[in-house]
């Protein structure tokens, strides 16, 4: 009796001491949480590129290397996912999306991805039947340059089939909608109703109205539509959730959401069902000086922060709300900002002081001029010391048409330049009759940005785009359509390299968030998110990439998705 008691004393002494000493960087790691074994896996870090295995404790990566050393940290309660045939990259983040807008495109009446006027309308008209007298007809995608016949819709397509039935669906840019005619009834909007500032009502060469609302214009129509109700909402965000989680994202940074959105999104997290982190800023504007008086929200886990407020600087480039410093070169006209610059400047000096990050939608030259001379306005005004952070890392989104003397301004200012890969593959089709060749090599530009030492950050603009990882990084790399075809002016040298691609994915969208030394890369000591897809990106044919699926999604070593 007392030989076997001093045996389990020996073999307690004996396992403590292996176990004690199995530690790295003082973390207790005798039993990981999580193991991925046998991977082919990506770190984006450039100190150890690729490895076999990586071993996760509670919501950290304690390991990174090769299955062999991986082994050791296995016990009992390990839960160990064997990565054969599967490749691993960090922790995805689309650095712009607008979440709701992605849920309620995938409940609704999607109109994505038809490549003919017909079959859209074809969709609409079934849809339309399915929808009671005087209930509204919503949908969003829709695009016409693929359509033979590249012009937008008109009232006349839909208004046989929806007399009854108001109608609103949105153009893929999401910046103009068509409307039919007892949608305009509704709004009291005549041949005679005049264009809103900062918005067009289109009309034909007769004067006629053809249905087309853009920019500021669309909110004529839209403030007639029934308020969805709180679940509605809660559905269509916890749509977006699942959605991006499925695509492979591990973080959401959203471009313009609200508080009424964040109510709902905490009862989905209290709820477990908070698939993706989410960065968020807030739309000026009402929302935007909640938060200036609120300050910004970091969560302890990081997977809810309330970091900023979003600007629309101007509209699209397709529906010619971009605005630019000389005319369009396929119309009159040079578009539409869509700020009030002395507004603006008086939000970003208080969001200077108080440490709440900037991001402005700028698609044309002009607004990008005039976005970077309102920052350097309040950079003025708050110098460093009265600043919250030294270096705000205020962002232009799209950063889309930048005049040779503005470039470099983003590096002097330190200014994130967000562009949006995944447009380029629609946008490629009608940007150089909208620039013309010269203009058109200011267009677009990632390489000569980062050649030049600026920070830029991918995000796709879903539901502008359908918000896909695939997408985004053949988008970088090849910066064609699907089928290879691009304009002969269309700057291809501006496409970026694969190891470049996967970093504007990953540490460079956490370094827009504040949040490099957490996440964006598969390191020792941060954020436990993988992206798990069933090909090799860094290695096969751009257009192969379209063929891959997401495996997995691990947000905070928790498999948040899985095929
Ligand atoms: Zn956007």
């Amino acid at each position: 009796m007392k030989n076997k008691l001093l045996w389990a004393v020996v073999a307690a002494a004996i396992i403590y001491t292996v176990f004690s000493y199995r530690k790295a960087d003082g973390v207790d790691i005798a039993a990981a949480d999580l193991v991925l074994m046998n991977g082919n896996i990506y770190t984006a870090n450039d100190a150890q590129w690729t490895a076999e295995a990586v071993v996760v404790k509670g919501d950290k990566i304690i390991f990174v290397g090769s299955n062999m050393d991986a082994q050791t940290y296995i016990g009992k309660k390990t839960t160990v996912l064997d990565m054969t045939g599967n490749t691993v990259y960090p922790g995805l983040t689309d650095a712009h999306t607008h979440l709701k807008w992605v849920g309620q495109r995938e409940l609704g009446l999607n109109l994505q991805s038809i490549d003919d006027l017909g079959q859209t309308v074809d969709k609409i008209k079934a849809y339309a039947e399915n929808v009671a007298d005087g209930d509204w007809i919503i949908g969003k995608g829709w695009i016409e340059q693929k359509w033979s016949d590249q012009r937008f819709l008109h009232k006349s397509d839909v208004d046989d089939f929806s007399v009854n039935k108001p109608l609103v669906v949105t153009r893929g840019g999401e910046h103009s909608i068509l409307a039919n005619s007892k949608a305009m009834e509704i709004a009291g909007i005549t041949r005679g109703t005049p264009n809103p500032e900062g918005g067009q009502i289109l009309h034909d060469e007769n004067g006629e109205l053809t249905g087309m609302f853009v920019d500021n214009a669309m909110a004529l129509i839209r403030d007639h539509i029934p308020v969805p109700t709180r679940e509605e909402e809660k559905k269509s965000l916890q749509e977006g959730l699942d959605f991006m989680s499925r695509m492979g994202w591990t973080q959401v940074q959203e471009a313009g959401g609200s508080y009424a959105d964040i109510e709902l999104l905490k009862e989905i997290q209290a709820e477990g069902n908070l698939k993706t982190r989410l960065y968020y800023f807030m739309l000026s504007g009402e929302e935007g000086a909640k938060l200036l008086e609120r300050g910004a929200e970091y969560s302890d886990d990081n997977m809810l922060d309330i970091a900023g407020i979003k600007y629309f600087g101007d509209g699209g480039l397709g529906s010619r709300g971009a605005a630019l410093l000389e005319p369009y070169e396929d119309a009159d006209g040079k578009g539409l900002v869509l700020i009030d610059g002395e507004k603006a400047l008086a939000v970003y000096i208080e969001a200077l002081k108080k440490g709440i990050q900037i991001e402005t939608h700028a698609i044309g030259d002009y607004t990008n001029r005039f976005v970077l001379d309102l920052y350097e306005e309040a950079f003025k005004a708050v110098p460093q010391g009265e600043r919250k952070f030294e270096n705000p890392r205020w962002r232009i989104e799209h950063a889309q048409i930048i005049h040779p003397d503005d470039q470099l301004r983003y590096k002097e200012l330190n200014i994130i330049a967000a562009v949006e890969a995944s447009t380029v593959k629609a946008d490629l089709y009608f940007a150089p009759a909208r620039l013309g060749s010269e203009r058109l090599k200011t267009a677009y530009l990632w390489k000569s940005l980062m050649d030049q030492g600026i920070h830029v950050t991918a995000g796709t603009d879903a539901p502008v785009e359908v918000g896909e990882p695939r997408v985004e990084f053949f988008s970088l790399i090849a910066r064609t359509d699907f089928n290879g075809y691009y304009n002969d002016d269309w700057n291809i040298e501006e496409r970026v390299d694969r190891n470049t691609a996967l970093k504007l994915m990953t540490i460079n969208a956490a370094y827009a968030a504040f949040q490099e030394d957490i996440r964006g890369t598969i390191e020792v000591g941060k954020k436990a998110d993988f992206s798990v897809f069933d090909k090799d990106w860094m290695v096969i044919e751009p257009i192969e990439i379209m063929d891959s699926e997401t495996v997995m999604t691990i947000v905070d070593g928790k498999v948040t998705y899985s095929r």
